[in-house]
């Protein structure tokens, strides 16, 4: 067997600047952000991280409205505060800190996402990102399903000397696995560390890798230095991934097998042609994508 050696870092990276997704998620776009990264972040297509913000208390929810999307899932983390979902297939639910919500657009759903009514009218800190995961061609027009991971679900590996945990949401950490179904090889983690605390994984080579910090200030690979904000992307080169908190930290893993295959995209649909765009208009227009009130 031979010695496996440290993932080459690619760059660690800043999101665009600040914009409102509808009126309730003030989020910095990381990919495809101009297609930066294109198809090395692949089967992750979008990742809008919304870093905490406070909200004043309002009697009407803030969020976005009912909209389309088709051939790809939403995945939202929840940090803090807390959102309610409803879709046009009958699945709704509510998300709160630690709780993950996983999305199955595929064939083509509409959804609308809101803060949570409590939550609203208290006001407080909202922190979360929304991550598209891109799906295989053969899996693009299945059925839609929706996925709620509770905190309780997530798989739980405590990391050495309690100085740290790892929250396995998709895939396996160290014989831990998450709960999410994927339909491509996906890790998803999210991980909190303590001072001086270490977290180290090891994936195929072939595998896309990126990290995305959410606190405190961390060093990779005992290299370089990334803080809350940053995006880490590696390139497909070595196998491990080695961090270390330099203060209290937390961050997210993104790691899977690249789909490959084209990629069109266009708004809220994420297909292989152009002409599968163009029918994904149609099919939304002529109410194929159920119905589902504002
Ligand atoms: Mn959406």
């Amino acid at each position: 067997m031979t010695k496996e050696s440290f993932k080459k870092l690619s760059g660690i990276y800043k999101g665009s600047p600040f914009h409102f997704v509808g009126d309730g998620f003030r989020v910095s776009n990381y990919f495809p952000n101009g297609n930066q990264f294109g198809k090395r972040i692949s089967p992750f297509f979008l990742l809008d991280y919304n870093p905490p913000h406070r909200f004043e208390p309002s009697d009407k929810p803030r969020g976005v409205g009912v909209h389309p999307h088709r051939g790809f899932e939403t995945v939202t983390i929840a940090f803090e505060g807390s959102v309610a979902h409803h879709d046009s297939y009958g699945n709704s639910g509510i998300i709160g800190p630690g709780d993950v919500q996983w999305m199955t657009a595929a064939s083509g759903v509409l959804h609308k996402e809101y803060h949570e009514k409590k939550f609203a009218a208290e006001g407080g800190t909202f922190h979360m990102l929304q991550l598209w995961v891109n799906l295989p061609s053969k899996n693009k027009m299945s059925k839609p399903k929706y996925q709620p991971l509770t905190r309780d679900m997530m798989g739980k590996f405590v990391l050495p000397d309690k100085k740290g945990m790892v929250t396995i949401v998709a895939g396996e950490y160290n014989g831990i696995k998450g709960p999410a179904s994927t339909f491509s090889p996906i890790n998803l983690f999210t991980v909190d560390l303590k001072p001086s605390g270490k977290f180290d994984a090891s994936f195929p080579p072939a595998y896309n890798t990126g990290i995305l910090f959410t606190k405190g200030t961390v060093k990779i690979n005992g290299n370089y230095i990334a803080k809350a904000a940053d995006f880490a992307l590696f390139e497909n080169e070595g196998e491990l991934v080695s961090l270390e908190a330099m203060e209290d930290a937390a961050f997210v893993v993104f790691n899977g097998e690249p789909i490959d295959e084209p990629v069109a995209h266009y708004g809220p649909f994420v297909m292989n042609s152009m002409d599968e765009i163009r029918q994904a208009f149609e099919d939304y227009q002529q109410g194929k994508f159920g119905v589902l009130e504002e």
